[in-house]
């Protein structure tokens, strides 16, 4: 039986360019914009779309990924997004 990936969440990390803070968003919270520090910036991440606001540079963007080894066990690995 073939295995398939499959992709759970994607995870950013992100920092503001105005106070430098970081912070991490998660494509599984729906709905929920993610403001850093000083409240300039924001990321609202979903599964199909992201929306910024302020100044968002992105420093990491990782995809979970669902693998199952050949005892059909299933785990989870977060590898670079393409
Ligand atoms: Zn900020």
């Amino acid at each position: 039986m073939a295995t398939k990936d499959k992709k759970i969440s994607t995870r950013v990390i992100w920092q503001c360019g105005y106070c430098d803070d970081i912070a991490i968003s998660y494509s599984t919270l729906r709905h929920d914009m993610n403001f850093c520090d000083c409240g300039k910036s924001a990321l609202d991440l979903e599964e199909d779309y992201s929306r910024t606001i302020g100044e968002v540079k992105y420093l990491s963007v990782k995809d979970c990924i669902e693998k199952s080894n050949e005892h059909g066990d299933k785990y989870r690995v977060w590898q670079k997004s393409e």
